[in-house]
């Protein structure tokens, strides 16, 4: 041994004698304090939470300086879910970096500032990107479904190559897809996010919802849905268009090709084109996205604007042929579809018709007994309406005629109507819980599970796990947030605009999981699901929106083990959540 040799072991030895040496080097955290893990804009209402009751202080600490910009005492709020305790810090406005230390405890790093949701909306945006079907350069795995595909009335081939897969999944339901680009239309509108990246992802999506329409103005329903059976054309194909020969048949996949039957033509695999017309809802939502679309490509491309605009006013005749009386889903869809062909063309026909159904929707709108300001299914349907869809449609849609129409006659009933929806019911069950959630529906008759009552009418925050499908709700919260923020406004109301906070902040980690449910935002994300019908597998794409947390029998939140309802990446949900960052960051 060297002289050096033995310096280097005596210091050796100097260092396992050292004090420290006895004590544990690691520290455990608990990051117990549930916040928006990814922040707030600077005038938002925000709001912390700790389960149970706590007499510590909170503290609002600066990452950068270390300074304690606020400190406060909590509030408990026993309710649904329990008992916890609502720190309230919307004082503290200064852009920066945060987090919250209460004793022990702690919140995950968050920013508040005027830009706090542009990487989220960007990211989002590049989901869809990610999700792209066809001959793009960003798809995640493209070229793909270059041989969409065969029509199912008459066997013939057509282009409907483009636009988006949905969920984990192959598949291009329109009535799903379609949502995607009325979020992408609303970001653009609210002025967040990469102007000339949605435009491009705006035309992309609307490659394969354009071929989707008949000449007689109606859309089609999808491709690569379940034609025959579940999951028949949920599969990759070899891109190649099959020849017109042979009848459609369903035949057996070569062994390890696919665990389904697949309908196919001869022996190519082409999908199949669903040619019946899409539910009504759906064909009001195709208008909404084509006449917003129209507008934003009038500067760019006059022609394309145009083509827009001719495939929505094609598609609103046709509705009107429809002699069937309008559910109260389709009264809120076909409310914003008429407002924003209005919005494009200044026709006063639109502008009656939005006028005229939201009059049929307020002989729908409960307005006596202990609960009331929801709507009813139908005429003589007296089940609350409920959608984890489309159930704030409405309210969006009578927001939005305010605006547009500020000296019609009939403005103070839309406020009327208003004040009662997003007061006396959304609010109303809201404050039910100290997360400020709003629930997913009403229920007449009897219990669904989770024994809440609310005047003579049972109230669930989650669809019921014995459906035969349910999802999360992302959606519903999302698109709640985005009317409750209009309602806010159109009432001056900042309880509501808290109360629209609430809902991002559900999604991005203020939940009893302290759980983000965006892919590649905060923390604690539910498991992946993959997919499960065809190779390879659905990845995990950055800025997808999950479907969202769940709930169940009892009505207590769940967050599954990669479960598809709450793990898929549903297109209305990723949509929504788009379009309520977008107007929380303009406001
Ligand atoms: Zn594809």
């Amino acid at each position: 041994m060297g002289s050096r040799d033995k310096l280097l072991g005596m210091v050796c030895l100097c260092l396992l004698s050292l004090p420290f040496q006895a004590q544990r080097l690691s520290r455990d955290y608990n990051v117990d304090v549930l916040v928006n893990q990814v922040g707030y804009m600077p005038g938002a209402d925000k709001v912390c939470l700790v389960k149970g009751e706590c007499d510590a202080p909170f503290k609002v600490i600066d990452i950068q300086t270390q300074e304690v910009v606020l400190s406060g005492n909590w509030a408990p709020y026993s309710g649904d879910f329990g008992t916890w305790s609502r720190g309230d810090f919307s004082a503290v406005s200064r852009p920066g970096h945060y987090y919250i230390l209460c004793d022990t405890l702690r919140s995950y790093p968050f920013e508040i500032g005027p830009a706090v949701y542009r990487p989220a909306i960007d990211l989002v945006v590049s989901y869809f990107s990610r999700q792209r079907c066809g001959p793009s350069a960003t798809g995640y795995l493209s070229p793909c479904h270059l041989d969409d595909g065969i029509r199912m009335d008459n066997g013939k081939h057509q282009d409907v190559s483009g636009g988006w897969h949905d969920a984990s999944d192959l598949r291009k339901w329109v009535g799903a897809t379609i949502y995607g680009m009325i979020g992408l239309a609303k970001a653009y509108e609210a002025g967040v996010g990469d102007q000339a990246k949605i435009r491009d992802e705006l035309r992309w999506g609307n490659r394969y919802f354009l071929h989707m329409q008949e000449p007689d103005g109606h859309i089609m329903s999808y491709i690569g849905g379940d034609v025959q059976k579940h999951s028949d054309s949920n599969r990759w194909t070899d891109n190649i268009v099959g020849e017109e020969t042979g009848e459609l048949q369903m035949v057996k996949p070569n062994a390890g090709r696919s665990p389904h039957d697949m309908l196919i033509r001869g022996t190519k695999d082409d999908r199949i084109i669903r040619t019946d017309p899409l539910e009504l809802t759906g064909q009001f939502n195709f208008i909404t996205a084509e006449a917003m679309t129209a507008r934003i490509m009038k500067r760019s491309d006059r022609k394309y604007a145009g083509q827009c605009l001719q495939a929505a006013e094609d598609c609103f005749s046709w509705c009107l042929k429809n002699d069937v009386p309008f559910e109260t889903g389709e009264i809120g869809a076909s409310m914003l579809a008429s407002l924003e062909l209005y919005k494009t063309t200044k026709r006063p026909l639109y502008r009656d018709f939005a006028a005229m159904q939201a009059k049929i929707l307020r002989t729908r709108q409960a307005d006596t007994g202990a609960l009331k300001g929801f709507f009813f299914t139908g005429q003589s349907n007296t089940e609350p309406y409920k959608n984890i869809w489309n159930g704030c449609q409405a309210l969006i849609a009578l927001c939005d005629m305010v605006k547009a129409f500020p000296k019609h006659q009939d403005v103070p009933t839309w406020k009327a109507m208003i004040d009662l929806y997003a007061r006396q019911y959304v609010e109303t069950l809201a404050e039910k819980n100290a997360f400020d959630m709003v629930p997913f529906g009403l229920y007449l008759g009897e219990d669904p599970g989770g024994g809440r009552r609310a005047g003579e009418y049972w109230y669930r925050y989650f669809m019921q796990p014995e459906l035969d499908w349910w999802v999360g709700v992302n959606a519903n919260l999302a698109s709640n947030g985005i009317g409750l923020l209009k309602a806010a406004d159109v009432l001056g109301d900042q309880n509501l605009k808290a109360l629209a906070q609430r809902q991002l902040d559900w999604i991005i980690g203020f939940n009893p999981f302290n759980s983000s449910t965006i892919a590649g935002v905060g923390y604690s994300h539910p498991k992946h699901f993959p997919g499960s019908s065809f190779s390879p597998l659905t990845p995990v794409i950055p800025g997808a929106v999950l479907n969202g947390l769940g709930g169940n029998h009892e009505d207590e939140p769940v967050i599954g083990n990669g479960d598809w309802q709450i793990s898929e990446y549903w297109t209305p949900m990723v949509a929504y959540t788009l379009w309520l960052m977008g107007v929380l960051s303009s406001g």
